[in-house]
């Protein structure tokens, strides 16, 4: 491991101050970026717990105002969460292990990165988001695990995370705070697609620190639910995951929002089945046929082929679940 200097920040402001370096790093639970530095993926020079910020939950204008530091545990068994909000409790409940979601942060969930076995193998594979010009060792090597949607050339990395998929379909709201002072983005617009710089994940400033997540208000008679397709039947990522929100009026869709996991460089919100399905029947064809225009634009690499079908029988399943109609 490189060597790092450690101390814990009192609060946002303290964080950000004591982070003033380029290569500075937040650390929460610490549950995915202490590995990465065991294996010197990562090297801070400066490592700047946040774990002391605020880890309440509150309401905020009929919606929840969640602290970075709050546990996965303690979110997933909050009751707001629980009755308003299953799809969160659901996606982080299908996260790693209790042992893992006691430790890991809100913030540290939304910011760990990719599970990609050829980035974390730092002695014997090519990887452009490690290393950048490298290379991509997974294009044409084992990808089964692999992007469909949204990959380039240069990376075809997923990112692993169950909580930011429901975060995406919630309509989810980062609170970001840095030097220049504080900004707010969609939970949605936060990561990004690899392009050619794979080795940026998200849009993050230098030295900005996620303080808290916001989810907006949700109504009485609108249904979530999470569901996780994997090899196992836990602790074990995604293959393919849909997180869907659905609000219906005499048989019509009034409301949807759908996002998949597993599936790209970034939680996937899947706008071209959204907008298939609006004001449009709640039957199982039409869940089928907006599947259908989602996945239109996937590519397949040599071993995930089959992800493509997947994600489409997960997306009606998940839709036919929630209004009734039994898939
Ligand atoms: Fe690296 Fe991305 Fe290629 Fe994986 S898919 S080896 S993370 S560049």
């Amino acid at each position: 491991m490189t060597p790092f200097s450690y101390s814990r920040a009192a609060d946002a402001s303290d964080a950000v101050r004591r982070a003033g370096v380029e290569s500075a790093k937040y650390l929460g639970g610490g549950t995915n970026l202490v590995d990465l530095m065991r294996e010197t993926i990562e090297r801070p020079a400066v490592l700047v717990d946040v774990t002391g910020l605020s880890a309440s939950i509150e309401e905020r204008d009929g919606g929840l105002l969640i602290g970075a530091a709050v546990r996965n545990t303690a979110l997933a068994e909050h009751l707001a969460v629980r009755e308003r909000y299953p799809v969160l409790a659901r996606a982080i409940l299908a996260g790693a292990s209790a042992q893992i979601r006691n430790m890991a942060t809100v913030g540290g969930n939304i910011l760990q990165r990719t599970r990609c076995a050829y980035f974390y193998d730092d002695e014997g594979s090519n990887c452009n988001k490690r290393s950048p010009g490298q290379g991509c060792d997974a294009v044409d090597g084992f990808n089964r695990m692999h992007a469909i949607l949204g990959s380039s050339p240069s990376c075809v990395a997923t990112h692993p995370s169950d909580m930011c998929v429901a975060l995406a379909a919630l309509d989810g709201t980062v609170h970001l705070q840095s030097a220049k002072g504080t900004r707010t983005l969609p939970l949605a617009g936060l990561h990004r697609l690899p392009g050619g710089q794979p080795e940026i994940d998200t849009v993050l400033e230098s030295g900005e620190l996620i303080t808290a997540v916001e989810l907006p208000p949700i109504g009485a008679s609108t249904l979530s639910t999470y569901r996780k397709v994997r090899d196992r039947a836990s602790y074990a990522f995604a293959l393919v995951s849909v997180a869907a929100v659905l609000e219906l009026e005499d048989g019509l869709v009034k409301d949807v929002r759908l996002a998949l996991g597993g599936v790209a460089h970034k939680p996937w919100r899947a706008l071209r089945a959204e907008n298939a399905l609006k004001g449009g029947p709640a039957t199982l064809r039409a869940f089928r046929e907006a599947a259908e225009v989602e996945l239109a634009e996937a590519v397949p690499l040599r071993d995930n082929g089959f992800k493509i079908e997947l994600a489409r029988r997960t997306i009606v399943a998940v839709l036919g679940e929630l209004s009734g109609e039994v898939a």
